[in-house]
């Protein structure tokens, strides 16, 4: 009998595991750690994953030409990401003051308290909307820029939950044209329907766990820029701190990321649909979707999206409060589950003022909807069901 090993030839590239590699001589050991050391993973070899590993670079490829950017460095999660991007820019006495929107994921709020001010000692300052508003006054914008003077501007396209679009194209402008560095945090968009470094900005980051992933399955972040010099400390950055991506989920994300485009459609179409079957019911309060016409920011909107769609979460408010969620709940089921996450295959949903704060957010009737690509058929019996219920 043969004893030989078959031959296959594979479409995809193999799961390099291998926590380091090998090399045949002190000359290609010595070649390796000289271009790495000039620009990592210049190399004609990689020799240590947490550096660099195969699968990891091909999946980076794959995200830098869906952004649309130069490069793109995959992290071990999204807030990983963050950490990444934000600490190219601290500059010991000379970082100045940094300033964020206050409609940003939880996660970064809190760690831009926690890690960057406490921790680290960077003056952060808040951006808010006017009382009372959904909607962000780039006037105001622009008064706190030239008044704080910041050396970094940071925002998210959509914010989370009430679903405020900012104007990104002429905040970036904004920002550009005073010298302030720029990155934008673009999870909720999506490179589907909006690609800030095109505009201008610095960096882009992702919670690739959400949309790029899509199943719910991977927890991952993603840095995208076009600048070496950024590429350059942002390799280095994250090889010392440790926070590169799996070489198993790297492969699985680049698998995903082949249907990334087709599933954001379909998740924009089916929560239009959604939000217009909401807005229609007697039980629903209202509805904020930025695809809506009655959307505070449907404006700005229109300006970023064009007309590629308007992202897949939807947030309303049911009349009843609470005691009408809890029945929400109940019924909608099991289509429709309570996740705390979002861009899952499926739609998902949570009850902001308990997730959230309510506090911040004191609406007891407010649910935020994270549509999935699912078969609209299925989303429109489960809620149809779920609104009958009340
Ligand atoms: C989830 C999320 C993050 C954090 O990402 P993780 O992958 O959970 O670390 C950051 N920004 C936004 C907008 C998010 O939704």
């Amino acid at each position: 009998m043969k004893k030989t090993t078959p031959v296959v030839i594979s479409r995809r590239s193999p799961i390099y595991r291998d926590s380091a590699f090998v090399f045949e001589n002190i000359e290609q050991s010595k070649q390796a750690f000289d271009a790495e050391h000039r620009y990592p993973q210049s190399g004609e070899q990689l020799f240590y994953t947490r550096y660099g590993n195969p699968n990891v670079m091909e999946t980076e490829q794959e995200i830098a030409r869906l952004e649309g950017s130069d490069w793109a460095l995959l992290t071990a999660s999204g807030m990983a990401a963050i950490d990444v991007a934000l600490a190219l820019f601290h500059e010991r006495e000379n970082t100045g003051t940094w300033l964020f929107f206050e409609e940003i994921y939880g996660g970064t709020k809190d760690y831009t308290n926690e890690v960057l001010q406490a921790r680290r000692g960077i003056q952060c300052e808040y951006f808010k909307t006017p009382p009372g508003e959904e909607k962000f006054d780039l006037m105001d914008l622009k008064y706190a820029l030239d008044h704080l003077k910041p050396k970094l501007l940071y925002f998210e396209p959509v914010s989370n939950p009430l679903l405020i679009v900012a104007n990104g194209n002429e905040i970036i402008r904004l920002a550009k044209e005073r010298g302030i560095k720029v990155v934008v945090d673009n999870t909720f968009a999506t490179p589907a329907l909006w690609k800030p470094l095109e505009q201008g900005a610095d960096l882009v980051i992702h919670s690739v766990t959400k949309y790029l992933a899509g199943h719910g399955n991977i927890t991952a972040g993603v840095v995208c820029g076009n600048s070496d010099e950024l590429h350059k400390a942002a390799l280095t950055y994250r090889k010392f701190v440790g926070h590169i991506l799996s070489p198993d989920d790297a492969y699985r994300l680049g698998t995903q990321l082949k249907t990334f485009e087709l599933r954001v459609t379909r998740q924009c179409e089916n929560a239009l649909k959604l939000a217009k079957l909401l807005e229609a019911h007697e039980q629903v309060q209202n509805v904020r979707y930025p695809g809506l016409a009655t959307h505070a920011t449907h404006q700005e909107a229109v300006n970023i999206f064009g007309k590629r769609g308007f992202g897949a979460m939807v947030t309303f408010e049911l009349k009843g409060g609470q005691p009408a969620v809890e029945t929400f709940i109940a019924n909608v089921a099991p289509h429709v589950k309570y996740v705390t996450t979002l861009g899952d295959p499926q739609s998902i949903l949570i009850h902001v003022p308990t997730v959230f704060s309510a506090e911040r957010f004191p609406f007891p009737g407010m649910i935020r909807f994270s549509v999935g690509f699912e078969a609209y058929h299925l989303l429109e019996e489960a809620v149809t069901r779920a609104l009958t219920a009340l």
